[in-house]
């Protein structure tokens, strides 16, 4: 080895010895201060384990139709004790028979609502197309789950009840649809005569104190234990015609529908709900 390179490599050795944090532990930025010792930490599984608040505890109900403990109750068949005219708010005049609660599309009775008011919530509500169901298109088995009634009539956010199994009609309104606004993700419909099933999670729209939108409404919709609205942001109020709005309003009834065809009337059964404020 030459001299001069002996020299070099000595003066490249004094200097990595002489160097702070130099070797595999210099990490540090160039012109940073040598860190004071700090020890690395080794990362524990309690890190990230979270212990409060505890959830409460609730009872499931016997079958996963079956309400919860903490449900409340909008019909379990015997009576429609918790519902009233849309119109009016004069008690509910539909049919109680067998359990079962049938639609009345009688002239004047229409609409019928919830006495109590939700915000957010999660719903199951079960419904039947009867077997002998006739007529076509929206004509056929017509109803619908309004998850906020925010006037009499038809005003607010309906999830429409239709009879969809093989009955063609535009796919934002067939069942399962958030009516014009939300074609279902698939067409789960069991044939006229049999249960079906809504599940449904509501997040309410929220509103500034003018009355301004602050946060749009959302729905997840389970339609016979399978998923057919996927946390669906709607655009306001679902109209018959027309583009939808947000109309503000703090807490609404549960609305379901007497709609104006001439098909034979649908029946529902099991319905309860659970606050989620
Ligand atoms: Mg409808």
């Amino acid at each position: 080895m030459r001299i001069q390179n002996f020299k070099l490599l000595l003066f490249l050795a004094l200097i990595a010895v002489a160097r702070p944090g130099s070797g595999q532990q210099s990490m540090a930025p160039q012109g940073a201060e040598p860190q004071a010792a700090a020890k690395p930490v080794t990362p524990k599984p309690q890190d990230t384990e979270v212990w409060e608040p505890v959830p409460k505890v609730i009872t499931p109900g016997a079958s996963n139709s079956a309400p919860p403990s903490d449900a409340i109750i909008l019909f379990d068949g015997k009576n429609l004790n918790q519902w009233v005219s849309a119109q009016d708010k004069s008690p509910a005049k539909w049919t109680v028979a067998d359990g079962v609660l049938t639609v009345t599309k009688a002239p004047g009775v229409g609409n019928i609502e919830t006495r109590q008011t939700f915000r957010n919530y999660q719903l199951h509500i079960e419904w039947k197309i009867p077997e002998n169901i006739t007529g076509s298109d929206q004509a056929r088995g017509n109803s619908g789950l309004f998850l906020a009634s925010t006037g009499p009539g038809d005003a607010g956010y309906e999830l429409q009840i239709l009879d969809s199994y093989n009955n063609k009609t535009y796919v934002n309104g067939q069942a399962g649809s958030i009516y014009k606004q939300g074609i279902p993700l698939v067409n789960p419909n069991r044939k006229p005569g049999e249960w079906q099933t809504y599940d449904v999670v509501w997040t309410a729209p929220t509103f500034g104190t003018d009355g301004s939108l602050k946060t749009p409404a959302y729905v997840t919709v389970l339609f016979n234990g399978v998923l057919v609205q996927d946390h669906f942001q709607l655009k306001g109020q679902t109209l018959y015609i027309g583009q939808p709005f947000y109309k503000p309003y703090e807490k609404a009834p549960i609305k379901l529908q007497a709609h104006g065809d001439r098909s034979e009337p649908i029946s529902f059964r099991n319905i309860w709900v659970r606050e989620l404020n």
